[in-house]
C-alpha cells in the first residue's frame, strides 16, 4: 500500500464510517460503522484505490514480498510482476508465492509454485520454499507465467 491510498482509506473511514480504521492481523484494514447501503459504493471506492474488496479477486492468489527496488536483496520487480499476473488471464495455482530472492520473507513455507528471483531471472520451485531446489531456471517473468499454464500445471490442478 503506497501512502496515497493509506490517506485515501482513511478519507473513506470518515465519510463512510465513524473515522476508524482498523489494521487487521491478516494485513487488512477495517472501516467500521459503514452502513448496509453504503457498503457497495465504500467497496467500489476502495478498488479505485487499489485494494481489494471482493474474495474473487485474482490477487488473493499471489503472495510476494516488496522486491525490488524497494529491498536491496531483490533481483525481481516482485509487486510489477504480481500485478502482470493477476491482470493476466492465466490459471494461477491455489497459492503463486513470488520471492524478491531465495529467503522467501513473504511466504517462508512451502506453497504449491514459487518464483524466485535470480539474477538471471526467474527460478521456479514446485511444492518446496523458496530456497528449495527448483524444478526451472532463469525465466523472463513471461517465460515463468506461461509455465502456470503448462501440462505440468494443468496435471498439479
Ligand atoms: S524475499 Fe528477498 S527480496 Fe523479498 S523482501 Fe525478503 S530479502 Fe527482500
Amino acid at each position: 500500500m503506497e501512502t496515497g491510498a493509506f490517506a485515501g482509506a482513511a478519507a473513506l473511514a470518515e465519510r463512510f464510517g465513524d473515522g476508524t480504521l482498523r489494521l487487521t492481523p491478516w494485513r487488512s484494514l477495517m472501516i467500521v460503522n459503514v452502513t448496509l447501503q453504503e457498503m457497495a459504493e465504500l467497496a467500489r471506492l476502495g478498488q479505485e484505490l487499489g485494494f481489494i474488496t471482493d474474495a474473487s479477486d485474482r490477487r488473493l492468489a499471489i503472495t510476494t514480498c516488496p522486491g525490488s527496488p524497494a529491498c536491496t536483496s531483490a533481483a525481481a520487480a516482485t509487486r510489477t510482476d504480481a500485478a502482470f499476473l493477476a491482470a493476466s488471464d492465466l490459471p494461477l495455482p491455489a497459492l503463486l508465492h513470488i520471492a524478491g530472492c531465495a529467503k522467501g520473507c513473504a511466504h517462508p513455507r512451502a506453497a504449491p509454485v514459487t518464483f524466485v528471483g535470480q539474477p538471471d531471472g526467474y527460478d521456479i520451485v514446485l511444492d518446496g520454499r523458496a530456497d528449495a531446489t527448483p524444478r526451472l531456471r532463469g525465466l523472463t517473468i513471461r517465460e515463468a507465467s506461461q509455465f502456470l499454464a503448462s501440462p505440468t500445471m494443468q496435471k498439479k490442478r
